[in-house]
């Protein structure tokens, strides 16, 4: 047999396999299927992936994630398997249109990339809004986005470097983000594992390998703790399934850098949890759609009632933490998630995150209401629909924004935590954590929101600034008088109030600038200056101001006396200055290609290109590092982990530029260290001591702050690199009293 044939059997074979996940579609289904999946294989013919595979290989896995991972339905399977068609090969929009019809086109459409004809100053953020855009019409393009973006990520070994970085760094911003929002965990925690282990394979190995050699270790406290506790559930007669469910490796990593703390102190590495199987009822045919809610309801009280059973039972066995009690079964996530949330002691000494949910609850949970919005069930239905109307309300709102203010204030309402409040009337809004009275008012209305002066919160009277808690009664209290300030701003979490405090800003700047302008203009005629485009640019260069309308602004406000411009039309040379053209973003992309030609080294002795080092991470030579090229200032230097960087990846991909260290670098670099220990006599003498010894190392500052007998400290020093950062850290644990000596970045700290 030869090499085609053999591929011909590869394409088929795993055809085959997709099949299998698609059983349960109807016959006409399964041929429409097989007829996207001929026709896509006909366009992707001869066409390769950059392993070297077959193309078609890519929208089958797609198609496979998203019948079997997702649970979607056959249209959504049949849109997986052309999603690439129009964006790669010569197939033509009207092509699908009538083969497939125009819900397909609708959402391949929605699944295309913009492509090169404009390049735009983020070209990550433009797509991502428009995927939004059409996600809000029909939800299933984000479903199928996320299959494609899971298979990208567990192919991205054959990637260039800078490539992978930028498509892994974009996952963690965005994507994975978004699957949360939308309750599908599964493919959160997957995607984050993976751009974890792209952007930072040294940290995800170690940490891989610590679970590993601990694993022994941690099944055998497991199966102790879950013996006693199972022995007890059976006693309630309820059927369960008890297992314990070991943490990702990119929340264990999390934890560290948050918590500042080493692999081994990390406790909840593991979560254990108890499904309670609780048989559906029987329905007969005769119900109608109200006797169908109570027999519903009933069933919804009965998993209610077994969860909080099993709360019990465990409580009574070990002592809990009650303010580790989370009820998300009372009230659900915004992205439905329930289950209800308990933290108790081990016998052991060790704190246990236990974890109860009934079949369904975790069905919901593993994969995502969003595969359940086509299901009956109504309260589920509703609450995802409302997700849904959430997203397109917010786009609505942000029309005007560009994309990447879309994309940050899209993260900003929508990956944070929430809390629950209350209308005097008892309807719940959900905020985001630390959300403001004035977020609640524009919550309600932007008019009570533009007219706020304050609130009665639990009927006690507080500022808009006032920070919200969970469960707080807030009654709004406005002022025709009062209008937004730019301050506002500052103090507002949701997209929602900032777009229309701006608005509103802008609104009331836009008279400002016609008045000013109107005063110009008059100024000018007395003059004798003609408010010529020319004449004007040569103002603003004169007086240093950026555009028209600020000025115009400034002037309306009284910020530039119109008395100024006297002296100008006295000096006609100075009318002459050349205009300076701005680069564009074209050349950008241009010097970083050339850049990313060779792997850049960072060396103290550079031709012709700037290296800045970031001040939000400091990083040092041993660090893996990423570089973003700007003209002004060269090239921005950053630890890869880094949170700027990550956010700048995702947006400014054209930017990358792949950096290492040069062995023999002669630059000191900034790096900080926390210690903590018990507080004696003689100790800063000690440290200093230590720290003076060393050659290469100098002190920039030392803190150190005691309470109660205990220490704290922040040491701030210039060092060569890692290794030396390392040995010092050593030789710091080593003093007596010292608890922990530890990195941190000023972003962490
Ligand atoms: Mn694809």
């Amino acid at each position: 047999m030869d090499a085609a044939e053999l591929e011909k059997r590869a394409i088929l074979s795993r055809y085959k396999a997709l099949y299998q996940s698609c059983k349960h579609f109807t016959k006409n289904e399964l041929k429409s299927i097989r007829k996207a999946f001929d026709f896509a294989n006909k366009a992707h013919k001869d066409i390769r992936r950059k392993s070297g595979e077959p193309y078609i290989f890519h929208p089958i896995a797609v198609a496979e994630i998203v019948a079997k991972e997702i649970g979607l339905d056959a249209t959504s399977v049949i849109c997986a398997l052309l999603h690439d068609v129009i964006e790669d090969t010569v197939v033509e929009e009207e092509d699908i249109r009538r083969e497939f019809g125009d819900t397909v086109l609708k959402i391949i459409l929605g699944l295309t990339k913009i492509s090169g004809v404009f390049e735009y100053e983020s070209e990550q953020a433009e797509n991502f809004r428009r995927m939004l855009l059409t996600m809000s019409d029909d939800i299933r393009v984000i479903l199928i986005k996320f299959a494609d973006r899971l298979h990208n990520m567990r192919t991205l070994e054959h990637m260039q470097p800078d490539k992978r970085l930028k498509i892994a760094s974009e996952t963690l911003f965005l994507y994975a983000p978004l699957a949360g929002r939308l309750g599908l965990y599964n493919i959160k925690t997957e995607l984050e594992d993976l751009s974890f282990k792209f952007t930072e394979p040294e940290e995800y190995n170690k940490i891989l390998s610590q679970m590993r050699a601990t694993r022994f270790e941690r099944e055998k406290f497991i199966q102790e703790f879950i013996a006693p506790l199972k022995l007890e559930l059976m006693k309630t007669g309820l059927n369960f399934e008890i297992k314990g469910r070991t943490k990702s490796i990119y929340s264990i990593y999390r934890k560290m850098q948050t918590q500042n703390i080493p692999f081994d102190q990390v406790f909840d590495l593991f979560a254990i949890r108890i499904i309670i199987d609780i048989p559906e009822p029987y329905i007969r045919e005769m119900v109608n759609d109200k006797q169908l809610e109570e027999i519903i309801t009933a069933q919804r009280q009965r998993e209610k009632d077994a969860c909080f059973k099993i709360y019990n039972v465990i409580t009574s066995l070990y002592h809990s933490n009650p303010n580790r009690l989370r009820d998300w079964i009372n009230t659900p996530k915004a992205n439905g998630y329930e289950a209800l949330h308990t933290t108790v002691m081990s016998k052991t000494g060790r704190w246990v995150e236990i974890q109860i949910r009934t079949r369904r609850m975790d069905d919901i949970a593993e994969r995502g209401l969003a595969a359940h919005w086509k299901y009956k069930e109504k309260s589920q239905a509703n609450t995802f629909d409302k997700l849904v109307s959430d997203i397109r309300d917010m786009i609505s709102l942000q029309k005007n924004h560009n994309a990447e203010e879309f994309v940050s204030d899209f993260k900003l309402n929508f990956f944070t935590d929430e809390i629950y409040t209350f209308t005097p009337k008892g309807k719940m809004l959900i905020l985001p954590k630390n959300a403001t009275v004035l977020d609640f008012a524009y919550e309600i209305h932007g008019n009570i929101g533009n007219r706020c002066i304050g609130a009665k919160v639990n009927n006690k009277l507080v500022g808009r600034y006032y920070v919200l808690s969970n469960g707080d009664q807030v009654e709004i209290l406005t002022s025709d008088k009062q209008q937004p300030e730019e301050e506002w701003i500052n103090f507002v979490k949701t997209a929602k109030a900032i777009s229309f405090i701006k608005d509103a800003i802008k609104a009331r700047k836009k008279q400002i600038a016609e008045k000013g302008y109107e005063m110009l203009t008059q100024k000018l005629k007395l003059l004798n200056i003609e408010p010529s485009q020319k004449n004007l640019s040569r103002m603003l260069i004169y007086f240093k101001i950026s555009d028209l309308s600020t000025w115009n602004y400034m002037i309306g406000s009284g910020r530039f006396p119109l008395h100024l411009l006297d002296e100008y039309a006295q000096n006609p040379d100075l009318k002459k200055k050349k205009i300076v053209d701005n680069s564009d973003n074209k050349s950008i992309s241009e010097i970083v290609k050339r850049l990313n030609k060779d792997l850049q080294t960072i060396s103290s002795t550079t031709k012709n290109i700037d290296f800045e080092y970031a001040t939000c991470c400091n990083p040092i030579p041993g660090d893996s590092i990423v570089g973003f090229y700007f003209p002004d200032k060269g090239i921005e230097v950053h630890q890869i982990k880094c949170e700027k960087a990550i956010e700048l990846m995702s947006h400014h991909g054209n930017r990358i530029v792949n950096l290492k260290w040069n062995e023999q670098h002669q630059v000191a670099f900034l790096a900080g260290l926390k210690i903590n220990g018990a507080d004696r006599i003689g100790i800063v003498r000690d440290i200093t001591n230590v720290i003076s010894a060393e050659e290469q190392i100098n002190m920039r500052s030392i803190n150190l702050e005691s309470n109660g007998g205990i220490f704290e400290g922040t040491l701030m020093l210039y060092i060569q690199d890692t290794k030396q950062l390392e040995y010092l850290t050593e030789k710091l644990e080593k003093i007596e009293g010292i608890l922990s000596v530890s990195r941190f970045d000023s972003h962490s700290a």
